[in-house]
């Protein structure tokens, strides 16, 4: 049984968590880390119990995945009936209703109120692949624009999409042809206006590649594994037009960001942005593997039948999860649950920013909230007190996450369902931790 707060039993790895470990080591590839190799026996409204008996406090959702908790009955119960009726038919052979309910739910709740039809995929990256698939058939065009500090996956053709080279890119070449890299937005280093940014990149993609040549101009509402960057105000809505103007698909990856993680269901919404495809997938279905691409119902009918799918592509259990998350995040309204949580969380930051001075940027909305760690009275990152900040907060029994170009960002991404007391303990953790490896 998890019990409701956090519990250090030992040390964090405990003993029995460190046996596992070096097992791992006997058998499993080292080019796969774990954070925290603490292994996880149960988790439950935000804690993970390990099998030291340790319970630690989740702020990292199993990277914005379980944004309704790890075991909400509405998933569980979905999810048993499913695993009890069947496992597997694979859609394109023998159909089934959950695939259908999980389009018509995607179809509802993304931006926009045009007719939408969805593909389903199991990863983030199969769901990004596809959408640059759909885009250079629906438009007879070949480039695809990416941005500075942009994560998009692990496949290769989203290895060529993603920015950072080490560990993402680093000897796995050659890479897909024909991706096109500009400046985005990144107001705490650029100082630009989104709209000033946007002309940039906008001159680039017309200078550079010629408008008529792009398929998709494909980009994070709000960067993930980059730093959690967030686009200045105008920068979307300024890309979004010209896309429009000129023929060129405007794919939004909210892979990180969907799903009620940012205060909204989808990030772009919050500047009126309507994508014409949406790539979704972590937050989808409680950490069953679920992607979608979602977008005009015309974009999605200019593949030929047999061109998108997949052997396990809208698994009826992945399906049943999806369907149970969605519910529940409709039931306790999360994307609310996400925005308490930034009230509650930035002005704490903010406050250590000031105490400390080496948080050079707090920002993200709703549940997807970083620190940008710097030496103090610069922009010069600081990866190396990031990284002990880090350290301190997991031997303390919290999950935190770093991400960013520079390794410099402490992320937050708490399950969206934390309680404030929970919430409250593992802050005080995080403003210790800052606090004393700052001063050393
Ligand atoms: C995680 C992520 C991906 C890749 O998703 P996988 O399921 O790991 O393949 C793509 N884009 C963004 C923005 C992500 O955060």
């Amino acid at each position: 049984m998890t019990e409701h707060q956090r519990v250090l039993r030992t040390e964090i790895p405990g003993p029995a968590s460190r046996a596992l470990q070096e097992r791992r080591g006997a058998v499993v590839a080292g080019g796969v880390s774990s954070v925290l190799p603490v292994y996880v026996k149960s988790a439950d409204g935000g804690l993970l119990t390990d099998v030291d008996g340790n319970v630690l406090i989740d702020f990292g959702s199993g990277i914005a995945v379980t944004n309704v908790g790890h075991n909400v009955p509405a998933v569980v119960d979905r999810v048993r009936e499913q695993v009890a009726n069947f496992t597997h038919t694979c859609f394109m052979i023998a159909p089934y209703e959950g695939y259908v309910e999980v389009c018509e739910a995607l179809a509802e709740l993304t931006p926009g109120d045009h007719a939408k039809k969805s593909v389903l995929f199991n990863s983030g990256a199969e769901a990004v692949e596809n959408a640059v698939k759909i885009a250079r058939v629906a438009t007879g065009r070949q480039a695809v624009v990416v941005f500075d500090h942009a994560y998009h996956g692990r496949t290769n053709l989203t290895m060529a999409l993603t920015a950072k080279s080490i560990p993402y890119k680093h000897g796995f070449g050659p890479f897909a042809p024909e991706v096109y890299r500009v400046p985005g937005s990144y107001p705490f280093r650029d100082g630009l206006g989104g709209a000033e940014a946007a002309a940039i990149a906008i001159d680039r993609i017309e200078k550079q590649i010629g408008g008529d040549q792009v398929a998709a101009v494909v980009i994070e509402p709000i960067q993930g594994e980059g730093g959690f960057i967030e686009p200045a105000p105008g920068f979307l809505p300024a890309l979004s037009e010209w896309c429009e103007a000129n023929g060129v698909v405007f794919v939004a990856d909210e892979v990180q960001t969907g799903f009620c993680r940012t205060g909204d269901w989808f990030a772009s919404s919050r500047e009126n942005v309507v994508p014409d495809l949406i790539a979704t997938a972590k937050g989808i279905a409680a950490g069953l593997p679920l992607a979608a691409v979602t977008g005009r119902a015309e974009l999605l009918d200019a593949v030929p039948p047999g061109g998108l799918g997949g052997t396990y592509g809208g698994n009826p259990v992945a399906c049943a999860a999806a369907i149970g998350s969605i519910e529940t995040m409709r039931a306790q309204d999360l994307a609310a649950g996400a925005r308490r949580i930034e009230e509650t969380v930035v002005p704490r930051l903010r406050a250590l920013a000031e105490k400390t001075g080496v948080i050079g940027d707090v920002r993200g909305r709703g549940a997807m909230l970083a620190a940008e760690f710097v030496k103090p009275g610069t922009t010069e990152p600081d990866a190396a007190l990031t990284g002990r900040i880090a350290k301190a907060c997991h031997a303390a029994g919290v999950v935190v996450l770093t991400c960013g170009t520079y390794g410099n960002i402490v992320r937050l991404l708490p399950p969206l369902s934390l309680s404030d007391a929970l919430l409250d303990e593992g802050l005080s953790v995080l403003e210790q931790a800052v606090i004393e490896e700052s001063s050393k």
